[in-house]
């Protein structure tokens, strides 16, 4: 017999690989679904300049016990409604496909909690959504028309807006495991309070409240939407934005510098003359061949500026410091970020923080706590970059003994994050990331052994303090009987000594 043969669509793929996006079991499943609103919610905020009011609800049915429920909802600039059937509704279809610096960036995570839903439940997933500017609200039902990969539109309504409100509410059902999941779920949602601290995020759940309100009013600068880098061209790339340009007259050289990042007339003419090419040459007269001369010599042109790092929206030192001490509470916190740096053309920032102490727990090893674009990474730690840093340093010179209650915090942001997944948990070790990180946990260890070492002299002086103490009743007296004197006036002057010597020796612990 003859094969059959046919094409796959971009839901069905998902469909049946649903692991690889991170659904691979109810408990994983709600995990990520979970992930993927709180996200999309955060993004829609923080991104445009709104501080974040996300509201994010779990409920079980009682009469079936493995059906979740999950509202999210959030004060975000809101979806037009024209374009809510596609963003729900359409793998590979969304606003971020953009040099810029944000948690989503494959058009994908919602769209997977969707087919799981409806998958396992056969429940669409409703939506209410209103953008700052309209005046009517879209409320949708919906599903995935998986072999066609488009939105099947169940029920939909427009209304007139009578609130100024903007924002979007999610709500679907899924199978997931509740009792399996309710701790990831929990300390996923702690761990965005951390690296959101200027969030307000309220949890509610069947096993109560939680509440992490803002613990700061500032936002970090949002990311600018960028150019490419020329170093992370390709041909394809290439060719797309001369397409794009739809501009018969362009020169290489005008070709440069309106579509790259940091070229100038200058760097653009010394690059070319470099490559071999003319200058004036039209884009449009490029064949396959000078396009691949040309995206070569890009990569490995040894002149570029390092990509900038407007595109990026790191915490900084001061707010990653904050959100540490308020989710952590340890006895000391210290927080360092790493000027712009770059991998292949896309530029990266590390930031790191370091916790001791307080109600962090002692444990055999450093407390590892990861965060990509603001996102907590929750799974895989085995295999990512800063784990690989981690185990390979010597704890012991930085006065850690363990059992020691240690946590360092990491945080890589970028327009392009090396993840070794589509499930986004795990960061790969790009040697130029690795650099940087290693940097950067050194750093705040080097702090925390500073703090380490004068807690050490502080102790030291006070056990001086005490066996002095223990003994000046006796010498006193001693002194006392033979000097002929009032045992009192020997020990106040004795305390008087003794006061200044411990000031001499005075150590300040700042936390
Ligand atoms: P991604 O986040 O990777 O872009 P998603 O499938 O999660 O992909 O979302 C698709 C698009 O839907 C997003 O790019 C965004 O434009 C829009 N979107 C999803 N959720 C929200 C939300 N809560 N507020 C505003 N826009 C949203
Ligand atoms: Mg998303």
């Amino acid at each position: 017999m003859s094969e059959k043969y046919r094409g796959l669509s971009p839901a069905e793929f998902f469909h049946r690989n649903k692991e690889i996006a991170g659904f691979s079991n109810p408990s994983r499943a709600l995990y990520q679904t979970v992930r993927e609103l709180v996200e999309n919610s955060l993004d829609a905020t923080e991104t445009h300049g709104i501080l974040p009011y996300i509201d994010v609800e779990v409920r079980l049915h009682e009469d079936r016990p493995e059906w979740v429920t999950l509202r999210v909802a959030d004060n975000g600039i809101g979806i037009p409604a024209h374009e809510i059937p596609n963003v729900f509704g359409r793998v590979f279809y969304g606003s971020k496909y953009v040099v810029r610096q944000t948690r989503g960036v494959f058009g994908l995570g919602v769209k997977m909690a969707v087919l799981y839903a409806q998958m396992t439940t056969g429940k669409p997933i409703y939506v209410k959504s209103s953008t700052r500017d309209s005046d009517v609200v879209g409320e949708y039902l919906l599903y995935i028309d998986i072999s066609r990969n488009i939105p099947h539109v169940q029920k939909m309504r427009i209304k007139k807006k009578n609130k100024n409100w903007h924002g979007t509410i999610v709500r679907l059902t899924l199978e997931g495991a509740w009792l399996q999941s309710k701790k990831r779920i929990e300390d996923y949602i702690r761990r965005t309070a951390l690296i959101s601290p200027y969030a307000t995020i309220r949890y509610r759940s069947p096993d109560g409240e939680l509440l992490f309100e803002r613990v700061s009013k500032e936002l970090p600068e949002p990311p600018q939407i960028g150019k490419y880098h020329p170093k992370g061209v390709d041909i394809e790339i290439l060719k797309d934005l001369i397409r794009r340009s739809n501009n018969n007259d362009m020169t290489l050289a005008g070709f440069l510098e309106k579509y790259f990042e940091g070229v100038g007339e200058k760097i653009a003419q010394e690059f070319l003359t470099w490559a071999g090419f003319q200058p004036d040459t039209k884009v449009k007269e490029l064949k396959l061949a000078d396009l691949e001369k040309l995206a070569t010599a890009m990569k490995n042109f040894p002149k570029w500026r390092r990509p900038r790092p407007l595109t990026l929206s790191p915490l900084g030192s001061e707010l990653l410091k904050k959100g540490v001490k308020s989710i952590l509470k340890p006895e000391f916190a210290t927080a360092v970020i790493r000027p712009p740096s770059s991998y292949g053309g896309h530029a990266f920032i590390v930031e790191a923080a370091i916790a001791y102490g307080g109600e962090i727990p002692p444990q055999d090893n450093v407390l590892l706590l990861r965060f990509a674009n603001k996102m907590p990474l929750l799974y895989d730690e085995g295999v990512d970059v800063s784990r690989k840093i981690v185990d390979s340093i010597d704890w012991s010179i930085y006065k850690i003994k363990f059992p020691a209650p240690v946590a360092v915090v990491t945080h890589v942001c970028s327009t392009k994050i090396p993840f070794k997944g589509v499930g986004k948990e795990a960061i790969a070790d790009v040697p130029e990331l690795e650099h940087e990180l290693e940097i950067a946990i050194r750093d705040v260890a080097r702090r925390l052994r500073i703090y380490l070492s004068k807690l050490e002299k502080m102790y030291e002086v006070k056990r001086k303090e005490v066996t002095i103490r223990k003994y000046m009743g006796e010498v006193s007296s001693s002194l006392a009987y033979v000097l002929n004197m009032d045992p009192n006036s020997i020990s106040s002057l004795l305390e008087e000594l003794l006061k200044k010597e411990l000031e001499k020796k005075e150590v300040t612990v700042n936390a």
